[in-house]
């Protein structure tokens, strides 16, 4: 899976992705920038998750 890295400013190969669910209810994931280790998630659009 990608997600956008904040430190690469990039889309980048999201490692350890995990569920996440947001405070206002939205299903995430979040994960590793597999290229700087940043932190990193990405807001899933929908309702289902794939
Ligand atoms: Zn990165």
């Amino acid at each position: 899976m990608q997600g956008r890295c904040m430190k690469c400013k990039e889309q980048k190969e999201m490692t350890k992705t995990e569920p996440y669910e947001m405070k206002n209810g939205r299903q995430a994931m979040k994960g590793i920038c597999g290229d700087c280790g940043t932190k990193m998630f990405k807001i899933m659009p929908g309702k289902k998750a794939e």
